[in-house]
């Protein structure tokens, strides 16, 4: 019975496409724009922490099965993949979308806010889809009905990825991208191209942004544990103090950039985040924990840093007659979210085709981190990731509050103008021409 309608619902749809001659990819999702609305409110009103997206991958692969593709559940935990396959031979593509929000309490006040809670790092936390992955789901499933309507005419293969835990996955757990490579995603489906996008507060709405080569950084995440001697404050020549050890090697550190890196090459960061010692304000405690993270682009500064901070960390521990224990990086690293260039001028075409040449600008470096690489990474093959300005009009997107802030606004115009965006830079690399 569903068959049946599902092959009806087909025939109308490429009936009506017929009729309509060549359609662009707006009018293409403006039909589906109530539906995609609907899912990103759906979603955003009930966010999920990484490895916890239950609900939200029930909601996808059930769309998902509807649209009649091939699909595949519990893949890193919660991954849901479904493969539209076209209608003619063509090349392999592989769309990624992530599904995860955070702990973050929401203060935006709109009426599907979120009002859900959490467990993260032992805490109840306000759970908020502050990143914008709700609107990444959406649109996504969004541009999969779309495609599966003209699926007959369609060239090649489509893989739609829809992610876990690009947050992070909780302490002692895998997940995101890299999880999904060793769960085998790509075990019987071997992509020519991998696309992905991000929804960002520092591009107005109705805009787009790429880049050739790198556009977002490696990150490294590093521990450096200071162990001293513990002794009373009053007499601290009887003890190792580990705070002044610890403050010296997060100020030495700040030479790694400014001093020993040669950032005419790229930009590169390093930044504590942690600093952890101490329980009575007159006791030298027996240890110090830091934490931080190193960004870069360049893979030999990157190298040189990591080497760096360890070097130092040892050095100004025993110049104090402290040793320290260092994760220099510890597990969780992404790459260098790389655009491959012949790929990226091919994209930013179909972008300028959909969303007109004055909407689509060249991105700057962002020093935040991906792990969406991992994905293209592991087969290898190329891949583009974009941006799509989310700041409503009339806010300066500069001052709006960011991706990760509790009043993380995403103007919901930022939703077909994704959606088409994708789609067109998709309908064109596998050289779809409408009948
Ligand atoms: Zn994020
Ligand atoms: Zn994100």
């Amino acid at each position: 019975m569903r068959k049946t309608m599902i092959a009806v619902a087909t025939l109308l749809a490429s009936v009506s496409a017929a009729a309509a001659g060549a359609e662009t990819t707006a009018q293409m999702i403006q039909p589906l724009l109530p539906e995609i609305t609907a899912w990103r409110r759906d979603l955003h009103q009930h966010p999920e922490l990484s490895n916890r997206e239950f609900r939200t991958s029930k909601i996808v692969a059930a769309e998902l099965k509807k649209l009649g593709l091939d699909v595949r559940t519990g893949i890193a935990h919660t991954g849901v993949v479904g493969i539209l396959k076209g209608g003619k031979p063509g090349p392999k593509l592989a769309i990624r979308a992530d599904m995860d929000a955070l702990p973050v309490t929401e203060e935006v006040d709109l009426p599907f806010a979120s009002k859900v809670k959490g467990e993260y790092l032992g805490k109840q936390v306000g759970v908020m889809h502050a990143c914008g992955h709700d609107a990444h789901t959406a649109m996504t499933l969004g541009i999969a009905e779309a495609m599966s309507k003209i699926r007959k005419d369609l060239p090649g293969e489509v893989m739609f990825i829809f992610q876990p835990a690009e947050e992070g996955a909780p302490a002692g757990e895998e997940g995101g991208a890299p999880l999904m490579v060793k769960d085998g995603v790509f075990r019987n489906f071997t992509p020519d191209a991998v696309f992905g996008m991000h929804v960002v507060s520092a591009l107005p709405v109705g805009t787009a942004a790429v880049r050739a080569g790198g556009m977002m950084a490696s990150s490294d995440t590093f521990r450096i544990t200071v162990h001293g001697r513990q002794s009373h404050g009053a007499t601290p020549w009887k003890g190792i103090d580990p705070i002044v050890t610890a403050a010296e090697i997060v100020t030495s550190a700040q030479t790694i950039v400014s001093r020993q890196l040669d950032i005419n090459k790229d930009p590169a960061v390093v930044t504590f985040g942690i600093f952890n010692g101490g329980q009575r304000f007159n006791i030298v405690p027996d240890k110090v924990e830091l934490q931080g993270t190193i960004r870069a682009f360049d893979p030999q500064m990157r190298k040189q840093a990591l080497a760096s901070l360890k070097n130092m960390a040892e050095h100004v521990a025993a110049a104090n007659g402290a040793t320290v224990d260092t994760e220099i990086p510890m597990p969780g690293s992404n790459p260098v979210n790389t655009n491959a260039p012949a790929l990226t001028a091919r994209v930013r075409a179909s972008l300028e085709k959909a969303l007109g040449k004055d909407h689509v600008s060249e991105a700057q470096r962002w020093t935040a981190s991906e792990d969406f690489p991992w994905l293209a990474l592991s087969v290898p093959a190329p891949s583009v990731y974009f941006f799509v300005g989310a700041t409503k009009a009339g806010e300066d997107p500069a001052t709006a509050p960011t991706n990760h802030s509790p009043r993380f606004f995403l103007d919901e115009g930022a939703l077909p103008v994704g959606a088409e965006a994708m789609l067109q830079a998709s309908l064109d690399y596998l050289g779809y021409v409408a009948p």
